[in-house]
């Protein structure tokens, strides 16, 4: 095992970063991107033509973001990143030989650089993620539906993989906000939206297509896992029971289309929204695979 000699610091927005023309350098090229892998890798570049260094990881856990770049063995230097009491994450830098309070200065100074730089990338992370997702119900939105269909319609056609859609519709929902309220039918939304959410597989995606209708993708899933897949949805869905403590006796109706035969993703769409219709015509708390 090799000993290695880790420095853990912390590092405020408020220190003044010194005017050391590398330093100003990383500054300009850093505000070119909001790519938060980028600005990584820019950074990591930075320090290894500086200080040798072999490799970075940073992390941000409230984001679930990690990047790494290059090696994460040897000597470690690490910071903390904060801006007004805020922690915007934590870089580490590895190389094979110690870090002196020299390099450390240095690092420090690069660190410095990013830290405005990198508070604007994760500012508009947020706002891409918040664009695509449902406020509701926590899940992906439409918007989001539409470049994930577009990427597995590809995926399908390139592989020869089978993809399928589902397209989830509540059954006489009207009814629930009829019965007990707007409210009360906000939180049977989220109700379905959590149980599907939790049903599908980790691979699999579920979107709110509007109102009370979702839609899932499940690559790689051929006729008979989609068949199985909607089963084990509408089963969940059926075993909600109760929302609040009042019975909602929710069920959802479930039209299944497969690529292949299915074509695009209007076709795919078409034959699940029909396939969905005569689930609702054959008395609705079913699916029916579209032909
Ligand atoms: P079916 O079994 O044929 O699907 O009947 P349904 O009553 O579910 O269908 P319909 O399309 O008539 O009603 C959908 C209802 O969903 C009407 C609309 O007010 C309600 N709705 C749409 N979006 C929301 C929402 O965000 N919150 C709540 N509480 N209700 C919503
Ligand atoms: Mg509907
Ligand atoms: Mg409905």
């Amino acid at each position: 095992m090799p000993v290695t000699h880790d420095v853990q610091r912390t590092v405020q927005a408020s220190v003044p970063a010194p005017m050391d023309p590398s330093v100003l350098a990383l500054t300009s090229v850093l505000q070119t991107t909001l790519d938060l892998e980028q600005q990584v890798k820019l950074v990591a570049t930075a320090a290894r033509r500086q200080l040798d260094t072999d490799g970075v990881r940073y992390r941000h856990q409230d984001e679930a973001a990690e990047v790494i770049d290059g090696t994460t063995e040897g000597h470690k230097a690490s910071y903390d990143l904060v801006i007004d009491h805020v922690s915007l994450g934590c870089i580490g830098f590895f190389r094979e030989r110690p870090f002196e309070e020299r390099d450390l200065q240095e690092l420090e100074s690069l660190v410095c650089a990013w830290i405005y730089p990198l508070r604007n990338a994760i500012t508009y992370r947020q706002a891409v993620e918040r664009a695509l997702r449902d406020p509701l119900t926590g899940v992906q939105n439409r918007n989001a539906l539409t470049s994930a269909l577009e990427r597995e319609i590809e995926t399908s056609r390139r592989h020869a993989t089978p993809l399928s859609m589902l397209v989830l519709d509540i059954d006489h929902f009207k009814k629930i906000n009829d019965n007990h309220g707007h409210s009360f039918g906000d939180d049977v939304l989220r109700a379905v939206a959590q149980t599907a959410g939790t049903t599908i597989r980790r691979c699999d995606e579920i979107f709110r297509f509007g109102g009370e209708e979702f839609v899932i993708l499940a690559r790689y899933t051929d006729e008979d896992g989609a068949r199985q897949l909607a089963e084990r949805i509408r089963k969940d869905i059926e075993a909600i029971g109760t929302v609040n403590g009042l019975d909602a006796g929710v069920t959802v109706s479930i039209g299944i289309a497969v690529m292949p035969p299915a074509d695009s993703a209007d076709d795919l769409f078409d034959r699940a929204d029909q396939a969905l219709y005569q689930a609702k015509q054959q008395g609705r708390n079913r699916w029916v695979l579209a032909p």
